[in-house]
């Protein structure tokens, strides 16, 4: 099972996902947690370039590009293998995370961000999707309240672009119903936490 979880800067998918991680291990489920940009050495260095204000203005189709190119060496180094191996794969992040930041926040030509993905992933496509909702401000209020951290290239940007993100989001979710499901990240993580599993659980043993 590929899982992904996706949603606005701040909305708590990476705490989310370890607590599904830690649930299948509970069950004896083999499942792996990784994230993109990133996710591999390569991916690493990419995701560098790609939150790093010190390398000046970036390009919007450099941008995508550069997604996609993480993205690719992920799905092939790590995602893939998984899969084959027979283990849940969880994901925080994904095309979606494309097609709203690069497609809806920055003005990207959408058609040209699937063909690249297309290709990126070889038509991987997840089998879930969590959909972490909570409006820009209340995300981006979250990650000022994380002492010490500063903002990425991308989470510093203005709130427009990120109410942008957000609606793409929405879109996402009810286009796609049958494969996302839209969570209110608003609620504890308890409850958040319980919507997921429910949702897992229920799809595991379908
Ligand atoms: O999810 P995470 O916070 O690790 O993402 C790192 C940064 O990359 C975030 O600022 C996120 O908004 C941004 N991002 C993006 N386009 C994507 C994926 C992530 O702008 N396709």
């Amino acid at each position: 099972f590929f899982l992904t979880f996706e949603g606005p800067d701040g909305s708590g998918k990476s705490t989310q996902l370890q607590l599904l991680h830690t649930l299948l291990a509970e069950m004896g489920i083999e499942s792996i947690v990784t994230r993109e940009p990133g996710g591999t050495a390569i991916g690493d260095a990419v995701r560098g370039i790609l939150l790093d204000p010190a390398y000046g203005e970036m390009k919007m189709e450099t941008e995508i590009l550069l997604y996609a190119a993480s993205r690719a060496q992920h799905v092939h180094e790590v995602i893939m293998p998984a899969l084959n191996e027979g283990k849940v794969v969880l994901c925080d992040r994904f095309v979606d995370a494309s097609v709203a930041y690069q497609g809806s926040g920055l003005p990207g030509d959408l058609d040209a961000i699937l063909s690249i993905n297309r290709f990126a992933t070889r038509q991987l496509v997840p089998d879930r999707t969590y959909m972490m909702m909570v409006s820009a401000e209340e995300g981006r209020g979250r990650l000022n309240a994380r002492a010490g951290i500063h903002l990425d290239r991308i989470e510093a940007r203005d709130l427009a672009y990120h109410q942008r993100v957000y609606e793409a989001f929405q879109r996402i979710a009810e286009k796609d119903a049958s494969r996302v499901l839209k969570v209110d990240a608003t609620k504890s993580i308890d409850e958040i936490h319980t919507n997921v599993k429910t949702d897992f659980l229920t799809y595991y043993h379908s």
